[in-house]
């Protein structure tokens, strides 16, 4: 079991009042599945998302991600056990613009301890893989949506995460775009035995994974395969 959710709530406190966005939410995810997360916009997709990427804290239950008690790692632990575990390619990019493809790829790796001597060979690979190898030196104002968002994959890969997270990583492509953008999650589902979780509005594309969980008003609707 990669994630074991028991019972969690996530409560945000905001100054004119509680939102109870995530509600009485259990799951249990094993290695190597391929989820997407479907439900109508401020359905908690985003916030389940930003639980398992350790990006937030729950409010209750229980969050285990890799064996390990959420509870019992510190907020100030969490970068690192974000690093160790789990890639996020996120809806709006977060790329430094004055950085090229290939370093920004690399970044994620400067913020290690350990400095990682074939990190330009890594992230060259990555972006060979996702099909950017001529792309490597452009800044990111010089490509298409599409391959920013490979370039986002890439850079998601690089610490070499069990776990893949993504938020509407289609969202703002065109229809042939969305399709090549998931049948790349797909193959890295296939071939690399990655878990990955992607929230998506697209019933076409959200079909095409392996489980679907149904998410509305903070609650699971509906979990098949
Ligand atoms: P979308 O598809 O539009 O991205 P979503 O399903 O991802 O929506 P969330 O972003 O998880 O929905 O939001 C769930 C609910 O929590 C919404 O009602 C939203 O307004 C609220 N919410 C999200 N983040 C916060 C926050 N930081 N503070 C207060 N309320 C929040």
């Amino acid at each position: 079991m990669v994630i074991e959710i028991a019972n969690v709530d996530k409560i945000y406190h905001s100054e004119a009042e509680k939102i109870h966005a995530l509600k009485d939410i259990s799951l249990k995810i094993e290695e190597g599945e391929f989820i997407s997360i479907m439900g109508h916009s401020g359905a908690g997709k985003t916030t389940l998302l930003n639980l398992l990427g350790c990006l937030d804290g729950i409010s209750n239950g229980k969050l285990k991600i890799m064996k390990k008690d959420l509870d019992l790692v510190k907020k100030k632990d969490f970068p690192k056990f974000r690093r160790d575990n789990i890639g996020i390619i996120f809806q709006d990019f977060l790329f430094v613009p004055t950085l090229t493809a290939l370093e920004n790829v690399m970044l994620p790796l400067h913020f290690k301890r350990k400095k990682d001597a074939n990190a330009e060979k890594k992230a060259k690979n990555l972006l060979t893989k996702v099909g950017l190898e001529k792309r490597i030196n452009h800044f990111p104002r010089e490509l298409s949506g599409g391959e920013m968002q490979r370039v986002a994959i890439a850079r998601a890969l690089v610490n070499e995460p069990k776990i893949l997270l993504a938020d509407e990583p289609t969202g703002n492509l065109d229809t042939k775009n969305a399709q090549n953008i998931f049948d790349l999650l797909k193959e890295i589902n296939a071939k690399e035995k990655m878990t990955i979780l992607v929230a998506t509005h697209n019933k076409k594309l959200g079909k095409q994974a392996k489980r679907h969980i149904h998410i509305e008003d903070g609650s699971i609707k509906e979990d098949s395969v």
